[in-house]
């Protein structure tokens, strides 16, 4: 088994490892994702799955899937679907092992009452204020509550009548007897229950009182058989209270808390709190918008599970926080896509070119590679005729000394085709914008042939006018402007008013009309581009996924 385990598991790895040479849980890993259903999740998220599942997948152990389902809200159920989706796309498998925090309601109830009668929570009637104001600060020790010396009768009849809906919302809490001059703030009689009438999703009715995340997650995990509690560092204050909970109520083999460091990306926001603003406000389309770093925004977008499996296990798990370049993302998806992404000609900017010496109603056929990186792909036929489109800025009337595609007078390549020279550009008279080039063609260039030795410094992409399909594609530009998307005081202010730009008059290879929803290609000298949802029969919609242009691989040229 050893030499499978995945680099990436860190010092993670090596506490697993530690534990199985002492026997620790009978040699058993057993870990857990834990979502709250409140959203959707994000690239943040995956680097979670990834260490989560694939750590337990290295060790020979099982991760569950448990929503955190302690906070009752109304959209759950679309977010516990998107979540399932998301993570079997990434390529997880929880097997039988789906619960939920809710499941357990009555067994973290009966956990409730033997703390109180082992006097170690109380029923608290302070209001939300109070609580605050006792608790004291960081310099300053807390205050006990007025309350915090109640009987164990008197707490388990209050704590029976919470549950029975009493007491109005908010009126008590139960909470934690613990330590209010704890250094530690989270230590000073944390809440572990409160009213709240609002129905669940799972559970309807049937509780007033939910438990808070604090208390269920330790639980949960105890009752799961967890063994090794992996979360993000934010958690690391709260160990000794997830310690203290578990030791007090004695559970035997308590599962073991440990923390990594989240995943940050740069131009990228990782807060279900403010994705959802910008869906709820509309800045974008929805969650799956392609611009957004939600896992179905850059499904939609067209990344591949892959890529984003390879940007975890390249970061690995480190216990300090980072950002990591978003290039690094990119860099793992351009390899991922060269090698299985088929190629086409598309133009996203079309200028009509006419060859004004080629026979009309004549069509040639040239055979072209769909993928120079692997000969298996074969080849396909690519048409030709006397009037095509090549890319709008593939010329220049007036070029500088570096511009080596078409400009009057100058030859170039086109791919696959024939060399073309323009003799005369075709101007509206009344905008002065160019409209169409007359060009002539050599018939001894066929196929790209270099005839009498002549050099060509330039080859541009193009498509035939007779066969090609119009189509929209919508090129992406990171959602904000800064690095850092938090950066000032309103991460609304960073947002990039230019990250989507839509062509509707796009001309594309004609087996681009039947392109299916979700399939991947490389547009010439334009990028990687998947299909998209709003695609109608033979109008195809395509997302720019990322252009060709790599920085990162640059980057690590350069060292
Ligand atoms: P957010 O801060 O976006 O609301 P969250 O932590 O509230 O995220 P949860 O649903 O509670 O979201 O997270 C589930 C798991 O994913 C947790 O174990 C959490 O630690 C982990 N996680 C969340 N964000 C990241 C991130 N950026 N990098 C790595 N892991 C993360
Ligand atoms: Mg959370």
């Amino acid at each position: 088994m050893g030499e499978d385990k995945p680099k990436f598991g860190g010092f993670i790895q090596e506490i697993m490892d530690q534990d199985k040479a002492t026997g620790k849980y009978g040699g058993r890993v057993h870990t857990r994702f834990p979502p709250e259903p409140n959203g959707y999740l994000h690239i943040g998220h995956a680097k979670a799955i990834c260490i989560d599942f694939g750590l337990a997948e290295a060790n020979g152990g099982l991760c569950n899937l448990r929503f955190d389902d302690t906070n009752p809200s109304k959209e759950e159920v679309e977010y516990v679907e998107s979540i399932k989706e998301d993570i079997r796309w990434l390529g997880f498998d929880w097997g039988d092992r789906l619960f939920f925090a809710s499941d357990y309601f009555d067994r973290l109830y009966e956990y409730a009452v033997e703390l109180i009668k082992r006097g170690k929570a109380y029923v608290c009637d302070l209001t939300a204020d109070e609580i605050r104001e006792y608790r004291g600060t960081l310099t300053e020790p807390g205050r006990n509550s007025p309350y915090r010396d109640r009987s164990v009768e008197e707490n388990l009849d209050l704590f029976r009548r919470m549950k029975e809906g009493e007491f109005a919302d908010g009126a008590r809490v139960l909470r934690a007897k613990i330590d209010m001059a704890s250094p530690n703030i989270v230590m000073r009689d944390p809440v572990l229950y409160r009213i709240l009438r609002v129905p669940h999703h799972r559970t309807g009715d049937t509780w007033c009182i939910y438990p808070t995340y604090d208390y269920a997650h330790p639980l949960s995990d105890a009752i799961e058989g967890i063994t090794h509690s992996l979360c993000t560092l934010e958690f690391e204050e709260h160990r000794p209270f997830y310690d203290w909970l578990l030791d007090t109520l004695e559970i035997p083999e308590p599962p073991q808390q440990i923390e990594f460091a989240r995943l940050n990306l740069t131009y990228t926001l990782t807060s279900k709190r403010k994705l959802r603003k910008l869906v709820d406000e509309g800045y974008v389309r929805g969650w799956d918008d392609p611009r957004m770093p939600t896992l179905s925004g850059l499904r939609r977008r067209g990344y591949t599970p892959e890529s984003i499996r390879e940007l975890c296990a390249r970061i690995g798990v480190a216990k300090a926080n980072s950002v990591v370049d978003l290039g690094l993302l990119e860099h793992c998806l351009r390899e991922d896509l060269n090698k299985r992404a088929l190629r086409y000609m598309a133009v996203l900017r079309p200028l009509k070119v006419v060859i004004a010496n080629y026979p009309e109603g004549q069509v040639e056929e040239f055979e072209t590679e769909n993928n120079p990186e692997d000969p298996s792909a074969g080849t396909r036929t690519v048409h030709f005729s006397r009037v095509i489109y090549i890319e709008r800025d593939d010329f220049m009337e007036d070029p500088p000394k570096k511009f080596f595609r078409l400009a009057p007078g100058r030859e170039v390549r086109l791919k696959s085709a024939y060399y073309i020279t323009c003799q005369d550009v075709v101007k509206d008279p009344a905008t002065g914008e160019i409209v169409e080039l007359h060009c002539t063609y050599d018939p001894l260039s066929r196929g790209g042939a270099t005839p009498d030795g002549r050099r060509v410094k330039g080859t541009i992409h193009f498509v035939s006018a007779s066969h090609a399909v119009r189509a929209e594609v919508r090129l992406y530009d990171n959602l904000f402007l800064t690095e850092d998307p938090n950066e000032g005081d309103d991460f609304l202010k960073n947002l990039n008013p230019n990250s989507l730009e839509v062509l509707t008059d796009c001309l594309v290879e004609p087996a681009l009309s039947t392109a299916k929803v979700g399939d991947r290609f490389q547009f010439l000298r334009h990028g990687y581009f998947c299909a998209d949802p709003d695609s109608t029969p033979g109008r195809p919609v395509f997302n720019r996924i990322v252009s060709l242009r790599d920085t990162w691989q640059k980057l690590m040229d350069k060292d």
